[in-house]
């Protein structure tokens, strides 16, 4: 008797092999049995699987969802696209380690006032955060890493000074601590203070703390590349080389317009570091724009000391205008040009600027009569620095060139969002609610750049490989029971730019940790995703 049967389905198992037509049976939290087991056994709940596709859940490489599946347990976006885990604690920004320094913890909440300025937290390290999220319950699985610029805020405070040898002393104990707790890696976010005000031979030092642990990685939003070539790339490479550790590269890009079409090349330059030794991968998700906040695109001495810093200078005259003169001089992030038509205002929390939502800063200043540059500065003051943009910064062709490459995987940069509840409010980027499924419905369905087996493989059992997770990411007897079986026929997103709290459909079932999460569609409520613990 098992609990749940899987009948009549096409099984492809996760590690890239061929489809092959199994029953697949879960028991309690596992997978029970894989074969021809139907007829020749009962189960409490029976899932007719015919002419569908049964996978294992997808394990998103890249997210945000640190406090949103605290905000909102749901987590629909994802959920409905089959992902049951989302590794989180990217791009150097983490809800922990919360410094004993009341000023130091202040900063770190404002950093990520994404969802609720007065979300109550409730742990001050990863233990700590596992234990709320556990006990409050979670739909999917959460892998958590710690971030760079959590520790060097706890450490040493939100400034841009270069760090002493105490601090990077205590940075690495800090690293230390979260991985004792069973983190899975360290992330860096050069674009993104206080983590971009770390030089290389920072980073080094602390990355060493990672050797010490085996398959722990440490995964880089890298520093802005130049007009010179994949600069922030090169120096990932270097700190894994150096430190002796392994890389992961996240949300792979070419933004800088002046060098659109040389994925082909980034990619050759990764492929000669790894014949060197650099044990190297790399995620990409599958759209031509990126988000973020508009603070990063400040320049860096602006955003020293937090979001409420960063604004109490911008609403000072004579440093506002220093602010825009060097703006100008300089470019966005490591020097691009400005094109104010392809940056758009995707969230604002003031409701008097909601109206800024879905508007390039080009149309925004044309508006208001004003140049693009203030119509950004007036909506970041009045927006107290929270405004989030989109950057249709990057091509379709880099984007699916980095995507076939052997060394990448699929990491949304997305989080999970639940579009009737807190977590519901602007217009997000799409890959939010659609990035898997826009991989196995436009580039596997439409154009086939990738195989059906190639892309689940890159969705799930590549990145638990990368992540040491043994026991996730496959379908195989014995492991935890995280599924989801897809009409491969249909499955799509629907989430756009215009509107993006839309969910993609084509999964009927997902299971997460042996119960049914969602059924015909349709999420049942149950919550049964944990944060997970690296081995
Ligand atoms: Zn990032």
């Amino acid at each position: 008797m098992y609990d749940v049967l899987i009948t009549g389905g096409t099984v492809i198992d996760g590690t890239g092999a061929p489809p092959y037509r199994a029953d697949v049976a879960v028991n309690r939290d596992r997978i029970a049995a894989i074969g021809s087991l139907d007829g020749r056994t009962e189960a409490r709940r029976v899932i007719d699987a015919a002419g569908k596709v049964v996978a294992p859940g997808f394990i998103d490489m890249h997210t945000h969802s640190d406090l949103t599946l605290r905000a909102d347990a749901r987590g629909w976006s994802k959920l409905r696209q089959g992902v049951t885990t989302d590794v989180t604690g990217n791009c150097g920004m983490t809800p922990y380690p919360v410094a004993p320094d009341p000023e130091r913890a202040r900063v770190l909440k404002e950093s990520l006032f994404a969802i609720a300025d007065d979300m109550a937290w409730g742990w001050h390290d990863v233990q700590g955060y596992r234990d709320v999220l556990n006990a409050q319950g979670i739909a999917i699985n959460v892998a958590p890493l710690v971030g760079h610029s959590a520790i060097r805020g706890a450490a040493i405070g939100f400034g841009e000074d270069p760090a002493s040898p105490d601090g990077i002393a205590a940075m690495s104990r800090l690293l230390s601590d979260a991985l004792d707790q069973g983190a899975f890696g360290l992330s860096t976010g050069l674009t993104l203070p206080p983590s971009s005000y770390g030089d290389t031979e920072e980073v080094v030092a602390i990355a060493r703390t990672l050797a010490a642990r085996p398959g722990r990685l440490y995964c880089s939003h890298v520093r802005g590349d130049t007009v010179d070539g994949p600069t922030g790339m090169r120096e990932a490479l270097e700190i894994g080389r150096r430190a002796g550790v392994p890389v992961h590269l996240a949300h792979m890009a070419v933004n800088d317009p002046r060098r659109w079409g040389t994925a082909g090349e980034v990619m050759a330059e990764i492929d000669e570091a790894a014949r060197d030794g650099v044990d190297v991968t790399c995620d990409v998700y599958p759209y031509a724009a990126s988000s973020s906040g508009f603070s990063q695109c400040l320049p860096g001495w602006v955003q020293s000391g937090g979001r409420l810093e960063t604004v109490a200078r911008l609403r000072d005259p004579g440093t506002r205008a220093r602010v825009r003169a060097d703006m100008e001089a300089n470019g966005l992030l490591a020097g691009w040009p400005w094109h104010w038509d392809r940056l758009m205002v995707c969230r604002v929390v003031t409701p008097e600027w909601r109206h800024a939502e879905g508007m390039t800063f080009a149309e925004l200043g044309d508006a208001r009569g004003v140049a693009p540059v203030d119509a950004a500065l007036d909506l970041m003051v009045a927006d107290e620095g929270r405004v989030q943009i989109i950057f249709f910064y990057r091509t379709e062709e880099d984007m699916r060139n980095f995507l076939r490459h052997p060394r990448s995987m699929v990491g949304s940069d997305g989080s999970a969002l639940t579009a009737d509840g807190p977590t519901g409010g602007g217009r997000p980027h799409p890959r939010n609610y659609g990035a898997a499924a826009r991989i196995l419905g436009r580039y596997v369905r439409h154009e086939p750049v990738l195989s059906l087996e190639d892309a689940v493989h890159r969705m799930s059992g590549k990145v638990a490989d990368r992540l040491g997770l043994r026991d996730r990411g496959r379908i195989r007897a014995g492991l935890a029971a995280d599924l989801a079986v897809i009409d491969a026929s249909t499955v799509i997103d629907h989430a756009t730019f215009e509107s993006p709290h839309q969910y993609a459909t084509g999964v009927p079932w997902v299971i997460v940790n042996g119960a049914v999460a969602v059924a015909d569609g349709e999420p049942t409520g149950t919550h049964n995703g944990r944060v997970l613990t690296a081995a």
